[in-house]
């Protein structure tokens, strides 16, 4: 109980120190949010987003769920996706995945997960799409390492099919997806340098969700 309890002097100690910085914190937060980012990140307790990207409550809306995943028939993930471009107007999303990430792991392994095996499905299928790369790299821990980097490519370019943010972005130009590994080693966050609108390109030969929209003019 002792922790749990902890909890509570934490935030009476924390709202201390934010009031201390900043008399009007809270008048501020309670007044509206205009985060510039969508984080759409792992479940793993060891990934904190505010923390890691050094952001203050406001600064970005969050999505988590197991190994970053953003599977087109979850209405989570793709309300929080819809919300937060038509309505929150993001000019950044970012899928942050991480090195030793357990749902990653648990995909590679060939086993019965029960109730996990749906979820678990969609990162065995990025396995597969990337088959001969992964089996060429014979470190088995290389190759989960590879394997967390290119489910998060392919996790972005899910982010990427949807048609708010393909409509968005030929509107205003934004918002622009990125891909991002944090290495729970050193602490640093990594960017994969995903070239957005060459991913957007090639993938509106088969999703484009724009039709009929003109660009605006210059
Ligand atoms: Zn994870």
């Amino acid at each position: 109980m002792a922790s749990y309890e902890q909890i509570f002097d934490n935030n009476r100690k924390w709202v201390a120190e934010m009031t201390a910085k900043d008399a009007n914190f809270f008048e501020k937060l309670a007044r509206d949010q205009n985060p510039d980012y969508l984080y759409i990140g792992c479940s793993d307790s060891r990934v904190p987003a505010n923390e890691i990207m050094g952001l203050e409550p406001g600064d970005v809306f969050v999505h988590r769920n197991v190994a970053n995943l953003v599977n087109n028939t979850d209405l989570n993930v793709m309300s929080v996706i819809n919300y937060a471009v038509k309505h929150l107007s993001v000019k950044h999303i970012i899928v942050c995945g991480h090195y030793n990430c357990g749902g990653v792991k648990a995909a590679m392994m060939p086993k019965d997960m029960g109730l996990l095996n749906p979820w678990l499905r969609t990162i065995r299928d990025v396995y597969r799409m990337h088959y001969d790369e992964l089996d060429a790299i014979k470190d088995e821990h290389k190759r989960y390492s590879r394997l967390v980097e290119l489910n998060v490519l392919e996790q972005a370019t899910n982010v990427i099919k949807t048609a708010s943010v393909q409509q968005c972005y030929l509107q205003n130009k934004y918002p622009i997806v990125h891909g991002w590994v944090f290495d729970l080693h050193t602490g640093i966050l990594i960017d994969l340098n995903i070239n957005f609108e060459k991913i957007l390109k090639e993938i509106q030969k088969i999703y484009d969700l724009t039709g009929g929209m003109a660009a605006p003019s210059e």
